[in-house]
């Protein structure tokens, strides 16, 4: 079969690779229909060491079970399937407290698996605890929003989560990344009353107002920071959602949240951070890290299903499984927002 494997910064094919086979009683083989590429996968286009051995990418993916192990119990040959960016086993404590992120047997993808998403098809672990059964077929036109669940949207949901939006409340998003497009998406479905949106592309800015964004700021560092105190009477916002994962885009959080507000932290630090007094004084609280997906794939998928969110709209290029290098090239180059992968 054909996968995407990257061997160093820039360098990204597209070549054979073992099969996906079932290796034990728990795995699943999963055709892929439709993957994606990350901002995440971003940090190691522009920085990873070159390797002999390559590194197989991807881990937003949706696809037709191939084959089911014989201790497989909620997924069968020819479901269509979502998996999460994690796999998790579904069974442990902390799946069960709803924080499949931290699950005791969580496993990436290319690491737990020979596989990864960018690919033709994945081995997954632990099937029953990955992988959820949509209730569409293979084409359906909800794919890039069930797609976007798999992480983006995710990912944003839990900022908002982290940040205590709620109804009547004011927040910021930090970052006009397919996450932070989501992150509003996810401030107006808990109720959110003013969401501003920190960002200056054009098109981000379009996308973050149709999903609700009442406010932009274009402006960056003090110059941002003095924009969202004047927005929010001087105070700051109750939720600032931070969806970058570089220390300027954490201060510029940490500062514009009011006094007994809170940090929703899922922007994954890129640097060594050290968040500084103003968290302290303030009463900020900082709350966030991984999305549990798998939880909130199952939360949020009514919403897709019944048209109130349409996160697959942060997908703005398809791309087939021979364009994914320059579909890398696209999205570091900020040409597109993020690249679904249809095979
Ligand atoms: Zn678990």
């Amino acid at each position: 079969m054909r996968a995407t494997v990257m061997y160093g910064a820039g360098d990204v094919r597209v070549e054979n690779v073992p099969d996906a086979t079932l290796a034990g009683p728990t795995d699943a083989v999963v055709e892929v229909t439709r993957a994606a590429i990350c901002g995440s996968d971003l940090w190691p286009y522009k920085t990873m060491e070159r390797s002999e051995t390559g590194r197989r990418m991807g881990h937003e993916l949706i696809g037709v079970v191939e084959a089911a192990g014989s201790n497989v119990r909620t997924v069968k040959k020819g479901d269509v399937v979502m998996a999460p960016f994690l796999i998790c086993d579904g069974a442990c404590v902390f799946c069960r407290e709803g924080l499949h992120s931290s699950c005791i047997n969580v496993g990436r993808w290319g690491v737990a698996t020979p596989d990864a998403g960018q690919g033709e098809a994945v081995r997954v672990p632990q099937a029953d605890g990955t992988l959820v059964v949509l209730p569409v077929g293979r084409d359906d036109a909800s794919m890039p929003s069930l797609l976007a669940l798999t992480d983006v949207m995710a990912t944003g949901h839990h900022a908002a989560v982290s940040a205590g939006v709620g109804p009547g409340t004011a927040v910021a998003v930090v970052g006009d990344g397919a996450v932070g497009l989501c992150g509003v998406i996810a401030a107006r479905r808990l109720g959110a009353e003013q969401i501003i949106a920190l960002g200056r592309h054009p098109a981000r800015i379009a996308l973050a107002k149709e999903f609700g964004a009442t406010d932009v700021v274009s402006e960056r560092g003090d110059e941002a920071i003095e924009r969202v105190r004047e927005l929010t009477g001087g105070f700051g916002v109750h939720s600032a959602l931070e969806c970058v994962g570089l220390e300027q885009a954490v201060v510029t959080a940490l500062e514009i949240a009011r006094p007994g507000g809170a940090v929703g932290w899922v922007g994954v630090p890129q640097e060594e951070m050290v968040p500084g007094g103003v968290a302290f004084w303030k009463n900020v609280r900082v709350a966030g890290g991984p999305a549990p997906a798998r939880a909130y794939m199952e939360e949020l998928l009514p919403d897709v299903m019944e048209g109130r969110i349409e996160p697959g709209r942060v997908f703005d290029r398809i791309a087939s499984l021979d364009e994914v290098p320059d579909g890398y090239r696209a999205m570091n180059d900020r040409e597109a927002i993020k690249v679904m992968i249809e095979l």
